[in-house]
């Protein structure tokens, strides 16, 4: 079936790699915690000899994120790091890496500081927004990395001009869509090479599995699937089975709790943006303002400007640490993604690993705080925003 025929989002995240179990009937698949399994004799075994090599429970929730992504071929890891970690080490040493400036704080760190010790990668960091910028830069590139939107700072990434720009050089593309989910946007569609996710974030979607994901396009070069599938099982950095049940549960209900999210965040930043100096807050960062500088490029490559609102305040760090721990719903917390709406403090949390200088030339100053928008009621949502906001 093409995938213009597939049935919509919504119905693949309950029925993608989900079928009933076919020797019971079961329609939620099993969970297999076998790690070794019987051989039939040398060479003669029934598709599974180990269970870092393969696991039917594994293979479903891969089969699953293939299907949402339109990849040919995802692979799921313990973590976001991990993912990310074992697509470092797809490279050759030495190799060259063209990474946006706007990076979670802990993908930074890997790919400026740990990658380079490793293996003596190259790593330069530009604003992916500056298309001439990047263009000079990704010269003699081998990987091109960026998220979208960006965590803190929710800068929008123009997947098919990344894409274009890479293909010019030959150097393969990685999209952390982490803040979008396949329900917010499919950058394999738009050319990109590879998805990234956090799987801790809004596919796990409840604050109880860490996880990664790598979504491999059938474009990208032949061997890069195999070599992701090879590495990590040579790696060891697999998923273990009783998290691979639970992210395939918890992805049932993504369309659902990311309808809601991104719904109720619009409407958050709207009320915010209406009443932002009387709320002591100076700017109001959302793709789904009119304001936002990619809000036209997000018009176009998103289903829906996403969950996280992210907002700079008046009154220095005191008041900025009175507001996070005002908020009654919105949990003073890291993460995102999940039912329960999160407030957190980018510099001082998530980008506490960011060099000093970077942080401030990127301006993740004090001021800066990041909203993850939960499944709660928005009118209560926005109560809690707003006599929280009212300390001073
Ligand atoms: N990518 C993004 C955009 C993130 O926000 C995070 C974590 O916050 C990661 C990757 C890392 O994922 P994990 O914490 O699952 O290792």
């Amino acid at each position: 079936m093409s995938v213009k025929n597939r049935a919509s989002l919504a119905t693949r995240v309950i029925h993608s790699g989900q079928e009933p179990d076919s020797a019971t009937g079961a329609v939620v698949p099993p969970l297999y915690t076998a790690t070794t399994y019987v051989q039939d004799g040398i060479g003669k075994n029934r598709g599974y000899d180990y269970s870092r090599s393969g696991n039917p429970t594994r293979q479903r929730v891969e089969a699953c994120l293939a299907d949402l992504e339109n990849a040919q071929a995802a692979f799921v890891f313990p973590s976001g790091l991990s993912a990310a970690s074992t697509m470092l080490a797809t490279l050759k040493p030495g190799a060259k890496i063209v990474a946006h400036e706007d990076l979670y704080g802990g993908v930074y760190r890997l790919l400026a500081q740990v990658g380079p010790a490793m293996s003596g990668c190259h790593v330069d960091l530009v604003d992916f927004c500056d298309t001439d910028a990047l263009t000079a830069a990704a010269q003699g590139a081998d990987l091109l990395w960026f998220e979208t939107p960006s965590n803190p700072l929710l800068k929008i990434v123009d997947l098919s001009a990344i894409a274009k720009i890479a293909n010019n050089v030959g150097a393969i593309t990685v999209c952390d869509s982490t803040f979008a989910s396949p329900c917010g946007q499919l950058p394999l569609d738009h050319g990109i090479d590879v998805v990234m996710h956090s799987a801790t974030k809004f596919l796990g979607g409840h604050s109880d599995l860490l996880g990664g994901v790598l979504a491999v396009s059938e474009n990208a070069i032949d061997s890069l699937a195999e070599r992701i599938g090879y590495l990590q099982n040579a790696l060891g950095a697999v998923m273990c089975p009783s998290d691979c049940a639970l992210l395939l549960r918890s992805l049932r209900t993504l369309a659902l709790r990311v309808e809601r999210q991104t719904t109720s965040a619009a409407f958050l930043a709207e009320k915010l943006a209406a009443s932002a100096a009387d709320l002591g807050i100076t700017e109001v960062i959302y793709p789904g303002l009119a304001t936002h500088p990619g809000h036209a490029i997000a018009a176009r490559q998103m289903s829906n400007y996403g969950a996280l609102i992210s907002l700079r305040l008046t009154g220095g760090l005191d008041r900025v640490e009175r507001v996070l721990t005002a908020t009654r719903l919105f949990h003073f917390a890291v993460s995102l993604g999940s039912v329960e709406s999160l407030i957190q403090h980018p510099a001082s949390l998530t980008h506490a690993a960011v060099a000093e200088e970077h942080r401030e030339k990127i301006s993740i100053g004090d001021d800066l705080v990041r909203l993850s928008v939960g499944c709660e009621d928005p009118a209560d949502l926005a109560a809690d925003l707003e006599a929280a906001f009212s300390q001073r």
